[in-house]
C-alpha cells in the first residue's frame, strides 16, 4: 500500500489500520483503537479520541477522518421506508433504502427461523428487523433489461469506505429517530440486516465488497454477523466461485437474480447470461458452502408474458432441485422507458402456488417504498420529481 497521499481512515479494515500505524512508529493495537473509533463508535473528531495520545491525534490530523459520502436527500415513503440519497466527493448520487418490517405475514416472515441458531422458529420471539439495502457502485455496467440503475450506465466502483459510510450514516439516522417514526414503528432500534442489492453489481466489485464486509463484521467495528448480510448478484460465476472461498466468519448469505428458467429468455433480459449460462450459474451456486440452516436465495422478478408462464413455474423447481433455498417472487416494479408490465394478480398467485407444488419455499415480496421510487429495480438517483439527476442512457 502507499502512504503518499493522506489515508483516509474511513476505507481501512482494522487489519489495513494496524498496519499503517506501525509505519508511523506505532504499536499495532493503536490501529485497534483508531479503528474502534471511527467504525465502531462512528466518531470522526481526533478530540474525541481520548485513550490516544496527542502527538498521534496531531499525526492523524492530517489524515481524513470525515466520512466519504454526504447525506444529500432523504425521502420517507407511505409503508415506512426512507429512501437515501448520498453524495460521493466528487458530486455523484447513490442511493440507500431503509426498509422496517411490514408487520404482515407472507414475505420474509419466516426469514427470521435461520437467524435463530438452534432456537426451533416456533419459540424464538420475532425480533422486529430494519434492513437496509447498499449500493456497491455509481450506477451499473450490467444491461439487465428491466432495472432501472441498468439506465445509468457505469459510474465507477465505491470504495469500501464509501460501501461502510452508508451504513454509518444509516446507523446514526436511525438512532437519531423517535420510536413513533414510520421506519422505527415496527420496533427496531437499530439496523438488523444489510442486503447488497442497492444500485450496482456487488460481485463486479468484489474486492471492495469483501473489504466492505470485513469492516462491517468486526467485532470493533459495526460487528454484524455475516448471517444477516446478503450479497446478491445476477449471476457473475467466477465472483460466486471467488466469495466460497471467504471463510465462514466472514462469508455473508448468496442470493442470485435468477429471473428466467431458460438461456433463451435469460439472454434477453439479461445479457450478462450470453457469458455465464444458466447452468454454468447454478453449477457455482451449488458450489458455494452453506453453513447449517442457511439457505441460497433466488429472486425472480416477474414480467408478464416473459417469464411468468406456467412452463416457467414447473420448470423452476426443477432446475433448483437439491440447492437448499428459498425463491423470492418480486412482481415488477415500473419505471419510466421499460417495456414491461407486472403479471395481473391471479397470474402471481398461481405461479407462487406450481411453485410450493414443486416444493420450494417460496416467497412474494410486496414492493417497498414504490412511492418514492425506492423499490427493487427503481434506484435511479432520481429527484423528488421522479426526474433524473443524471442523464440516462437510452436504448
Ligand atoms: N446486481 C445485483 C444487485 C441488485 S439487486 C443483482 O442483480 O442481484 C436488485 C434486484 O432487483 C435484483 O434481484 C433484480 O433482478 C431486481 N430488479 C431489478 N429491476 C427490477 C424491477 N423493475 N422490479 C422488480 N425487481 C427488479
Amino acid at each position: 500500500m502507499c502512504y503518499d497521499l493522506a489515508v483516509n481512515l474511513t476505507n481501512l479494515t482494522r487489519e489495513e489500520m494496524r498496519q499503517w500505524i506501525v509505519t508511523l512508529g506505532e504499536k499495532p493495537y493503536r490501529g485497534d483503537q483508531v479503528f474502534r473509533w471511527v467504525q465502531g463508535r462512528g466518531v470522526h473528531d481526533l478530540e474525541a479520541m481520548t485513550d490516544l495520545a496527542k502527538p498521534l491525534r496531531e499525526r492523524l490530523r492530517a489524515e481524513i477522518t470525515t466520512a466519504p459520502l454526504a447525506l444529500d436527500a432523504m425521502q420517507l415513503s407511505q409503508d415506512g421506508t426512507r429512501k437515501l440519497r448520498l453524495k460521493t466527493h466528487e458530486g455523484r448520487f447513490i442511493e440507500s433504502v431503509l426498509i422496517p418490517d411490514s408487520g404482515g405475514a407472507g414475505d420474509e416472515a419466516t426469514d427470521q427461523d435461520e437467524e435463530e441458531g438452534d432456537t426451533p422458529a416456533a419459540l424464538a420471539p420475532r425480533r422486529p428487523k430494519l434492513t437496509q439495502c447498499i449500493s456497491s457502485q455509481v450506477g451499473c455496467a450490467l444491461d439487465c433489461r428491466f432495472c432501472a440503475t441498468a439506465l445509468l450506465g457505469f459510474g465507477r466502483q465505491l470504495t469500501a469506505g464509501e460501501i461502510v459510510a452508508q451504513v454509518q450514516h444509516a446507523r446514526s439516522l436511525v438512532a437519531s429517530l423517535p420510536a413513533e417514526d414510520p421506519t422505527r414503528r415496527a420496533g427496531a432500534d437499530h439496523l438488523t440486516n444489510i442486503v447488497f442489492m442497492g444500485m450496482g453489481e456487488p460481485l463486479h466489485n468484489l474486492h471492495e465488497v469483501e473489504r466492505a464486509i470485513a469492516i462491517l463484521t468486526d467485532p470493533l467495528g459495526p460487528n454484524l454477523s455475516p448471517r444477516r448480510i446478503t450479497v446478491s448478484t445476477a449471476g457473475l460465476v467466477p465472483g460466486i466461485t471467488r466469495f466460497a472461498e471467504v471463510p465462514p466468519v466472514r462469508r455473508p448469505n448468496l442470493a442470485v437474480s435468477l429471473n428466467a428458467t431458460t438461456d433463451e429468455v435469460r439472454d434477453e433480459i439479461m445479457p450478462i447470461n450470453r457469458k455465464w449460462k444458466i447452468a454454468d450459474l447454478l453449477a457455482a451456486v451449488r458450489a458455494f458452502p452453506l453453513e447449517r440452516r442457511r439457505r441460497v436465495t433466488f429472486e425472480y422478478v416477474l414480467l408478464a408474458g416473459v417469464n411468468d408462464t406456467i412452463e416457467d413455474a414447473h420448470r423452476l423447481p426443477q432446475l433448483l432441485r437439491g440447492i437448499p433455498c428459498k425463491v423470492n417472487l418480486i412482481p415488477w416494479n415500473p419505471h419510466p422507458q421499460a417495456p414491461y408490465r407486472r403479471p395481473e394478480q391471479r397470474v402471481i398467485q398461481r405461479f407462487q402456488e406450481e411453485l410450493r407444488r414443486g416444493g420450494l419455499a417460496v416467497y412474494l415480496r410486496r414492493p417497498r417504498g414504490d412511492d418514492i421510487d425506492a423499490a427493487c429495480g427503481q434506484l435511479a438517483a432520481r429527484g423528488e420529481d421522479h426526474q433524473p439527476l443524471v442523464t440516462l442512457r437510452s436504448r
